[in-house]
């Protein structure tokens, strides 16, 4: 395989099967030691293309989205390099958070609390690497042309060195700020997560109308949340409500915990839910979080982090919320202060992590101010352009929906720290300086004497940790070269590419917008390109929990990655959601194996190569078949173009399959057997085009799969010819001198001709080979005339003796004739 047949000296060394494990290997190998994928920062003439990869997040599993999401990235990539651009792919890995923290509590069967921060982190740290590998495993055998000399690890020092810079810049621009304000908490992990980290899942739950007591009696009050009654604050019903409008203002007592409050009216009270009197709690849900700060409510925090009764909760105290609620509907009960029950379907909010539902609470966090941003998210979500344009209006929905700023300080261990202490005695945040990064709070100290305000030298390190959107939010600006290499930014910020999944548009794409706006003022990507999720064959989401879940080395093991990344490439319109389908993978390996013996066969009669020039005398079916060519070429770089990737493989493999080897390669054969020298200059015409149409079809293909070409390409290629790589070859531009529409039509016509005398050979169960005595060939007008003088091309192809070209009329309803639109013919065998 590693020489040429040129070099070996063989006539052809390319097997009879072609072995994609070993191909596959061997190539992805080659190019690495080759460095063809390197980016060339010393290349100052060609023009850059840099590719925003998302850095995922390492759980060891490259999964079908996976391989659907970085198929996508090195079509692109690989297009653009054969399109002269100097391609910028880089790959990192999102190490740190919640996900990790979770799998090394799982893994290595503890709790973070059980351990020290530094051996946890430890932890985190080798589980992280080892999945890492996994992975990396996982993408090499897909051939993507990662720039491998362009990772990074956001859990290293120099990279989370550049995500505390970047906090420590938007601290002083004014964009973070800490403060006490309610955020989404999940109990399970113990930390605070943002608006995009929150699920919302439909469950059942129990509507419980309880009985308060008023001034003249008493109200019921439905609620689903009874555990909430010692954080009880006030209750509100509708001004328009008629069957309230003498309570309002008047006092109503929170039984069991027997506190009086005030009956509110407000607007947004449905009167049509439970008895249209509600419970206003700190905090069980936004409208809550709104109305304590319309009313200046006092804030009562009931529930702990970790989920449990505070002493607020008075004799429950202690109890799980769950346990909490029992209780109270028990005592309740007894004390005849409960209605009914009903039950009631709707939406709670859960953890993304780990599904348990998330409270809101009112903790010191560090925000992010994202909210005053939203007008200018807009404007420059509008100016960029997004492939397909449908998802711009997830992000303008998502960025104008947003209530909270985003709250970027986490509760966890396995973070980038923030970088901030405050003094023990006067509270002053002391904020690191940019030269003391990378730090970390929660072990150094700041590298100052004393607190600049009250002269303290008693400083608390933060022990929170940053969101881990916070490290993979800056990543145009860390591939571009940011801080250090400004000239190498210039090129590359904003990223021309950013491609990603549907569902990380309201995370990833958001944090990357805001992030660097605030940063530099400007939207860090060009173009987004955005595609669908994977399914299942059975048409729900692929997931392991409902046994559709497919593992891409699966699928590479079986049928090779060129056969997957056709899957990928073909599957779905760009940003539609991919069924995975075996039988696509299946599709796809047997026109891999078309491919090769088309090659195969051509290369092996490529005899006469040597005398190939440009100036060869072509019959009609070659430059019908150059036309064709041309314009394949032409909708195939549309296509890429346009990010349209199901069109691409589509025209090649229909023009591979049906137009070069069913059609052409059929009907130029008896041309390169030929050993007649009387018949040289049409075997040499025929050696020609079938070169630079493989040549043209492996180039068209070799974005998608690259592996398959390169190893024809290897074959393929004289001796003479510096290229060393078909990646490394340049698009092909089209000729439009060649196409041909004259002879397009009239090759059409000699093709229709062919295929009707094979088919009826075949339904006559005779030879291909068998001598044609006579044949009759019925057309039109107009095809009569495009026949007359290239008939005898049919005559040489299918071996036919005489011919009679004869009014279409003619043919009489009774003779057994086979027709082909507008020509019918008859054979004599
Ligand atoms: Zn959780
Ligand atoms: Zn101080």
């Amino acid at each position: 395989m590693e020489n040429s047949r040129w070099e070996s000296g063989d006539p052809i060394s390319m097997p009879k099967r072609y072995d994609h494990l070993e191909n596959e290997r061997h190539w992805q190998t080659a190019w690495e030691d080759w460095g063809i994928h390197r980016f060339q920062s010393e290349d100052q003439a060609s023009p850059t293309y840099s590719i925003d990869t998302p850095p995922p997040y390492p759980s060891g599993e490259f999964h079908m989205g996976n391989a659907l999401n970085w198929c996508y990235f090195d079509f692109v990539a690989r297009y653009k390099r054969m399109r002269g651009f100097n391609v910028h792919f880089p790959q990192g890995w999102d190490c740190h958070g919640l996900p990790t923290e979770v799998r090394a509590e799982t893994t290595y069967k503890i709790r973070k609390r059980d351990l020290p921060v530094a051996e946890f982190k430890a932890l985190c740290i080798r589980l992280t690497s080892e999945y890492i590998e996994k992975m990396k495993r996982a993408m090499k055998m897909m051939g993507y042309s990662i720039d491998w000399n362009l990772e990074y690890r956001t859990m290293d020092p120099d990279y989370y060195r550049l995500t505390q810079l970047s906090f420590v810049l938007l601290f002083k621009s004014g964009y973070m700020y800490r403060g006490e304000h309610p955020v989404n908490w999940c109990p399970r992990c113990e930390t605070a997560i943002a608006e995009a980290e929150v699920e919302y899942v439909e469950s059942e739950g129990v509507l419980s109308y309880l009985r308060f007591r008023t001034e003249d009696g008493h109200l019921a009050i439905a609620t689903t949340r009874p555990e909430l009654l010692p954080a009880c604050v006030a209750v509100a019903v509708n001004p328009q409500d008629e069957r309230y409008r003498r309570c309002v203002g008047k006092w109503i007592e929170v039984p069991i915990f027997n506190r009086r409050i005030e009956i509110l009216a407000d607007e947004s009270v449905d009167p049509n839910f439970g008895t249209g009197v509600v419970m206003v709690c700190t905090f069980g849900d936004k409208t809550d979080v709104r109305w304590q700060k319309k009313y200046r409510l006092p804030v009562v925090k009931a529930i702990s982090e970790d989920g449990h009764m505070t002493e607020e909760a008075g004799r429950y105290k202690g109890l799980a919320v769950k346990e909490c609620q029992e209780a109270i509907l028990s005592d309740l009960k007894q004390e005849g202060l409960l209605e009914k029950f009903e039950k009631l379907r709707r939406n709670v909010g859960t953890c993304w992590r780990c599904h348990t539902a998330v409270e809101i609470m009112s903790r010191l966090q560090w925000f992010m101010k994202t909210r005053d941003m939203t007008d200018e998210v807009v404007n420059w979500t509008n100016k960029i352009s997004w492939v397909p344009e449908f998802a711009k209006h997830r992000m303008i929905d998502w960025a104008t929906s947003l209530d909270w700023d985003w709250v970027v300080s986490r509760q966890r261990v396995f973070a980038t720290p923030i970088p901030v202490w405050y003094c023990g005695r006067c509270g002053e945040n002391i904020i690191a300086d940019e030269d003391w990064l990378p730090v970390d709070p929660r072990f150094e100290k700041p590298k100052v004497e004393r607190c600049p305000k009250c002269s303290s030298q008693d400083f608390i390190g933060e022990s929170d940790v940053m969101d881990t959107w916070m490290d993979s939010s800056v990543t145009c600006a860390v591939h571009a070269g940011w801080p250090g290499n400004l000239e190498s930014f210039k090129k590359l910020f904003p990223a021309d590419l950013q491609p990603n999944g549907l569902d990380i548009i309201r995370t990833w794409d958001y944090y990357l917008m805001v992030r660097h706006l605030a940063l530099f003022k400007q939207a860090p990507y060009k173009t987004m390109l955005i595609n669908g999720m994977v399914r299942g064959a059975d048409g729900r989401m692929m997931h392991k929990s409902y046994g559709n879940y497919v593992e891409a080395t699966e699928a590479i093991l079986k049928y090779g990655a060129d056969s997957l990344r056709q899957w990928a490439a073909g599957g779905a319109v760009t940003g539609q959601d991919i069924p995975f389908r075996w039988s696509d993978v299946e599709h796809a390996r047997r026109f891999l194996t078309k491919l090769w013996n088309a090659s195969r066969f051509a290369i092996a009669n490529l005899q006469e190569y040597d005398r190939v020039t440009e100036d060869v005398e072509l019959q009609v079916l070659d430059r019908w078949l150059l036309s064709r060519l041309e314009k394949v070429t032409k909708e195939v770089t549309e296509a890429f173009e346009n990010f349209q990737f199901n069109v691409a493989i589509e025209s090649v493999r229909k023009f591979t399959w049906h137009v070069l080897c069913d059609q052409y390669l059929e009907a130029v054969k008896h041309r390169l057997y030929s050993s007649d020298i009387r018949d040289m200059s049409s075997r040499i015409s025929a050696e020609y085009v079938l070169y630079r149409s493989i040549l043209r079809v492996l180039q068209l293909f070799a974005p998608i799969c690259p592996h398959i070409t390169e190893s024809i390409y290897q074959q393929l290629k004289p001796p003479t010819e510096p290229v060393r790589s078909i990646h490394l070859t340049r698009w092909p531009s089209v000729k439009q001198g060649l196409i041909d529409e004259d002879a397009e039509k009239r090759g059409d016509i000699l093709v229709a001709v062919i295929s009707e005398i094979r088919r009826e050979k075949s339904k006559r169960q005779v030879s291909m080979k068998a001598p044609i005595k006579h044949l009759d060939v019925y057309a039109g007008l107009n095809e009569q005339k495009m026949l007359e003088g290239n008939i005898e091309t049919v005559q040489r192809t299918c071996n036919v003796g005489s011919v009679d070209i004869k009014p279409l009329e003619d043919a009489s309803p009774r003779t057994p004739v086979q027709e082909y639109a507008s020509i019918k013919i008859r054979l004599e065998i």
